[in-house]
């Protein structure tokens, strides 16, 4: 392949400025992202590098060779810190300018020493690979649960990187042995693509990075209740059947808990909205604390909240219903160096394990509960009156003929 290494210079040039242009407008937009703050600021090096890089023979060399490699090996190092920002990894200084450091006095060596273009390309190459085998880790080892799938995308990007830089040694150390133009030539070439075409990929696997944790925050914010950090209907609605189809298919009971505050207008009235605001968040701290890691508790509404308690059934859920009102009764709500009663009322509904685990019947069954424990003078635990069995002696002739049922109520 013949290709003029100006020409490359060039497209580099345009390739990197269009990614920094991206990179920076992301930066604008999502403000406050860790990691992409360092990864713009390598950007900006990189393409004062390749600037630097194109002016080779118009400037002294001293100006490309120290100058322009100390950019690349200052980008290299950014974007390990960028990776170790995203991580949420404490941010190290010293590495990245002790490393620089050392690039540095190894370039002026081979520039003033024993000057030697292939020395010097050795040189960047091997500290651009330490720099990349330590991105490649970071994001293997430290990337986000939640994000596995990009994070180790990006990963085994930087790792090619990093073995074609091991790779493009071998050619450098021929060429410098051989002194052989054609190969020096065919060397810079395929560094300058090889580089060109990984860096492209790498910087669209940062922004891919990038929008999946965007997508993953957004996902958990539409999940989560503004006001009391625990999961809001949205999230109730989707991760209840969830749970539930795991007790089915596992034959586990399941208890369902609505929660409802008694009196609660009249403590908003009382405190003010602010104050009923603090109440709400009292409660759902005072509930939390109670539950287990695999309990299920959200906001279902205004002050009605849903509890799911897999594994629990029969007097154990009573047990733990009754456990919960007691345990909000006896914490009063602090307000302005006062504390002010607050109770619940609960209706229970359990799912035993056989056939079909039903959110929304399950959801009803507790609703009528509670409406009984409301009925019945609140600050309890109900679970709804079953519908009385079928008695054919209640059925009788209607006036038009059909068939009428009596006494459902009382
Ligand atoms: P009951 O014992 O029968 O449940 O009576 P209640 O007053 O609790 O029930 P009602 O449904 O009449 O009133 C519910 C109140 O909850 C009315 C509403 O202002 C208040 N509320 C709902 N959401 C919020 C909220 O986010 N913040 C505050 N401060 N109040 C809320
Ligand atoms: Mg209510
Ligand atoms: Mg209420």
């Amino acid at each position: 392949m013949n290709l003029h290494i100006e020409t490359l210079a060039i497209a580099a040039f345009v390739v990197s400025l269009a990614l920094t242009f991206a990179m920076t407008a992301m930066r604008i937009f999502l403000k406050g992202q860790p990691g992409l703050r360092r990864w713009t600021q390598a950007l900006w090096l990189v393409a004062a590098a390749t600037v630097l890089f194109g002016l080779r023979g118009k400037v002294p060399d001293v100006v490309p060779v120290l100058v322009g490699n100390a950019f690349l090996a200052l980008a290299a190092a950014l974007t390990w810190m960028g990776m170790r920002e995203f991580c949420g990894l404490s941010q190290d200084l010293r590495p990245v300018f002790g490393v620089t450091a050392a690039c540095l006095a190894v370039q002026a060596i081979f520039l003033w020493g024993h000057p030697s273009f292939e020395a010097r390309s050795i040189n960047v190459i091997l500290t651009s690979t330490i720099w990349n085998l330590a991105s490649a880790w970071t994001l293997y080892r430290h990337g986000p649960p939640d994000l596995t799938s990009s994070t180790r995308l990006v990963s085994f990007l930087f790792f090619t990187d990093a073995a074609i830089g091991m790779g493009l040694i071998v050619p450098n150390l021929i060429g410098a042995r051989q002194s052989d133009p054609g190969l020096i030539q065919a060397t810079q070439v395929t560094q300058y693509l090889a580089g060109l075409a990984i860096g492209t990929f790498e910087v669209l696997g940062l922004a891919v990075m990038l929008n999946q944790r965007l997508l993953a925050e957004l996902r958990r914010v539409a999940r989560v209740d503004g006001l009391t950090g625990i999961l809001n209907r949205r999230g109730l609605d989707a991760e209840a059947p969830r749970l539930l189809q795991i007790c089915q298919r596992q034959r586990l009971p399941c208890t369902l808990l609505m929660a409802d505050l008694d009196h609660f207008k009249r403590f908003n009235d009382t405190h003010g909205h602010a104050g009923g605001d603090g109440a709400l968040r009292h409660f759902a701290a005072l509930v939390g604390s109670q539950l287990r890691a695999s309990d299920l508790f959200g906001r279902y509404g205004g002050e009605e909240f849903c509890i799911l308690m897999p594994g629990t059934q029969g007097d154990l859920a009573r047990l733990a219903a009754e456990r919960l009102r007691i345990h909000v009764g006896a914490n009063p709500v602090p307000l302005n160096g006062a504390l002010l009663p607050l109770t619940v009322s609960l209706g229970l509904a359990v799912y035993d394990g056989n056939g079909s685990a039903d959110f929304a019947a399950l959801l009803d069954q507790a609703d009528q509960g509670l409406y009984r424990a409301k009925a019945l003078g609140r600050n309890r635990v109900e679970v709804r009156v079953p519908p009385p069995s079928f008695r054919p002696d209640l059925l009788q002739e209607g006036a038009a003929g059909g068939l009428q049922v009596r006494g459902r109520e009382g």
